[in-house]
């Protein structure tokens, strides 16, 4: 192997052909999606609303990992991705458990 030739950074075995638009990674074919230009450890960390933007936080209420424009940050720490946000009320009727943030939405003044 040449040494300007990359192996991947994610398996550390095959040649690294594609690089990572999100951290930067060298990485082989197979750990590289190219629909989405990143790499195969971003892409398990996406936002799983919108795809496209790494996400900061997993929805408090459906569990989804979400990107800072697909949430709703109701308190410091406590995020909702806009789709359960939407529905709130509804979605917490079926989750009494997490009922207590019901008070963070009805409070706009
Ligand atoms: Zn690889
Ligand atoms: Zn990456
Ligand atoms: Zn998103
Ligand atoms: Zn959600």
């Amino acid at each position: 192997m040449r040494t300007q030739d990359k192996v991947c950074e994610v398996c550390g075995k095959r040649l690294a052909i594609h690089k990572c638009r999100i951290c930067g990674r060298n990485v082989c074919e197979k750990h590289f999606n190219k629909r989405k230009g990143v790499c195969s450890v971003c892409s398990d960390l996406m936002c799983q609303v919108c795809g496209e933007k790494l996400s900061v936080d997993a929805c408090i209420v459906c569990g989804r990992l979400i990107c800072r424009s697909c949430s709703v940050e109701l308190q410091p720490g406590i995020r909702v991705c806009t789709p359960c946000y939407e529905n709130l009320p509804e979605v917490l009727s079926e989750r009494p458990e997490l009922s207590y943030l019901l008070r963070y939405i009805r409070k706009r003044h």
